[in-house]
């Protein structure tokens, strides 16, 4: 239900809200995405935002162009709206049985209110069970009895109950006691001869109910009651201890709350996990700091976390050093990716901080997987290449629509799968029997190893012809490709029987072309390409990361920690 109601609170512009959305289970967007949806939309506004960013969120983007299905129809239509409209939704309730009774039994909810008060819309509905708190009722109705489980539930909900353990979440002020200045749907403050009139009287007794009301859930607990309290969250929802929190313990407020034990240096793979994890999750800490602990969990080997001082550009201002492992290992995309900008290279490809990969990535890397596939075929069968027919039942079997976001998003990614490897094969531009595929080279520079793969090797002209399969639909100029260090790099890499080197661009508007667009190499331009990678070399051994902005940094991901930009500044503060 929750992403249900942020939805619709969201269309009534609550950019907290929407936050939620973005973040939560409908979109699942990491935080930096969402700060970078949340940066553009500071300049150039929400929609525009939303609209940018990505197949993920313009479901959303087109529910909050119109939000007519939230403040406008009954919340039971505005209800069938979403679910009609939101793959998301429909999912979250085929994945999990618990979900799909939650969300029958809100809809149930909705058709009640519609027949109490038509009008209503779910964005009304939205703002009556944030004043009125009853959101868990279902979630009680679905706990097991004698259950060894947790249980969820609100304070009100938990009267009558009785667990061995009772966690009093968030007890913050604001939140325990909630102060709110509300008035219950039912009015029962007018109707009560018991309730004063004054403000400040209803405060006292506000405050004595909501006293009363944490003494009753701390006598839920058969052994054991532990509150806690936030007060740095990642939705910048902390805020001061509850005053109750003295008033249990029995001691002034500072001596009452424990923090977390803080090591300046843990000392245990735990002690580091949990540090990182709390660095993490403190809204306060900057931006940068977070990300780091972020990309340090992420390694490899998370019971070697680097220490976050061995990170660039955070912290103090320093040396950007320490970042190449012993014996660096280059590769041609390496190489393109310095070249574009050292800095973002630093950051994705060294310290592995980024947003996770491309749809458009995992297409290519399923496609070539399906060339690989029926092209070793073919050629064992003694064929030039392969045929449509076996490469669309090897993308059948390899295709997997959980990848792309499944149904409809899913259907779309196969789509467009479908057309490239079509054309591929209605134009092929092969021109020889095949005598290699994926094959991996190695080539040494001044004592760097660079390392790449050859997608495919003809037989041409008394030599070997190098092909490598673009699905990307940017085609370079003849005169890039010419000079192109990719293709540059497998010539040197791959021997004197090398005649030449091509990329093939079977994504360039298939089914309009009447052939597949091709990109040479000149052979000529072998020592373009080696100082071209020499210098490159000489970069990143000299780990020199500078900045360089450009039209790339609108979509760079790693521009919330960049010097270049206001938002990554406070990194170098
Ligand atoms: S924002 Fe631009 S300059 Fe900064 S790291 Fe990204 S690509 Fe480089």
């Amino acid at each position: 239900m929750r992403p249900v109601l942020d939805l619709a609170e969201a269309a009534t512009g609550d950019a907290a809200a929407l936050r939620r959305v973005l973040m939560g289970p409908l979109v699942a967007l990491t935080l930096s995405a969402t700060r970078e949806i949340e940066r553009r939309a500071s300049v150039r506004g929400w929609a525009d935002a939303l609209e940018h960013a990505g197949d993920r969120v313009r479901p959303v983007a087109m529910l909050l162009a119109a939000p007519g299905w939230a403040t406008e129809q009954s919340a039971a239509d505005g209800f069938w709206h979403l679910w009609t409209t939101l793959p998301g939704l429909v999912r979250l309730a085929l994945d999990d049985a618990g979900d799909r009774r939650a969300l029958s039994s809100f809809s149930q909810a909705l058709d009640r209110l519609r027949e109490r008060d038509p009008a209503a819309g779910l964005s009304t509905y939205a703002a009556m069970v944030r004043s009125e708190d009853f959101e868990a009722e279902p979630l009680i109705s679905f706990r097991d009895a004698d259950a060894d489980r947790v249980t969820l539930t609100t304070l009100h909900q938990a009267k009558g109950m009785e667990f061995d353990v009772v966690f009093i979440a968030d007890a913050r002020e604001g939140v325990l006691p909630d102060l709110r200045s509300r008035d219950s749907l039912l009015g029962t403050r007018h109707l009560s001869p018991n309730l004063s009139g004054d403000d400040r009287a209803y405060s006292r007794f506000r405050i004595q109910e909501e006293r009363r009301l944490a003494y009753t859930a701390m006598c839920r607990a058969r052994a054991r009651v532990v509150w806690t309290c936030t007060v740095g969250a990642p939705d910048h929802s902390g805020g001061a201890p509850s005053r109750f929190l003295s008033l249990v313990a029995g001691r002034p407020l500072d001596a009452a709350v424990q923090g977390p034990e803080e090591h300046s240096t843990p000392t245990t793979p735990r002690d580091a996990e949990a540090w990182l994890r709390r660095r993490i999750g403190d809204a306060t800490l900057p931006a940068a700091e977070r990300l780091a602990a972020l990309g340090a969990l992420a390694t490899d080997d998370p019971w070697r976390p680097r220490p976050i001082s061995a990170f660039a550009g955070v912290l103090a201002p320093g040396p950007d050093s320490g970042l190449l492992g012993p014996s660096p290992r280059l590769s041609p995309s390496q190489a393109e990716a310095y070249a574009t900008c050292p800095r973002r290279y630093a950051f994705e490809r060294l310290l592995r901080i980024s947003d996770g990969g491309s749809k458009y990535a995992d297409l290519g890397a399923l496609i070539h997987s399906v060339l690989e596939v029926v092209e070793r075929t073919a050629v064992g069968a003694g064929a030039d290449h392969g045929t449509i027919e076996d490469a669309l039942a090897v993308l059948s079997a390899q295709f997997d629509p959980a990848a792309f976001d499944g149904p409809p998003w899913a259907d779309s990614w196969r789509a467009r799968a479908e057309r490239i490897l079509r054309h591929l094969y209605a134009c092929w531009p092969g021109k020889g029997p095949a005598v290699g595929f994926e094959t991996a080279v190695e080539y040494e520079l001044d004592g760097v190893h660079w390392v790449g793969r050859v997608d495919r090797a003809e037989q041409r002209e008394g030599g070997i012809h190098i092909i490598d399969y673009k699905t990307g639909t940017s085609v370079p100029k003849v005169d890039e490709a010419a000079g192109a260090v990719q293709l540059g790099f497998y010539v040197l890499a791959s021997g004197d029987d090398v005649t030449g080197a091509e990329f093939w661009y079977p994504g360039d508007a298939p089914g309009k072309r009447k052939s597949v667009t091709v990109r040479s190499f000149k052979m000529g331009r072998k020592p373009e390409v080696l100082a071209a990678m020499l210098a490159v070399q000489r970069g990143v051994l000299a780990e020199e990361w500078p900045t360089t902005p450009g039209d790339h940094c609108e979509r760079c991901p790693v521009r919330i920690v960049c010097p270049q930009w206001p938002e990554g500044r406070e990194a170098y503060s």
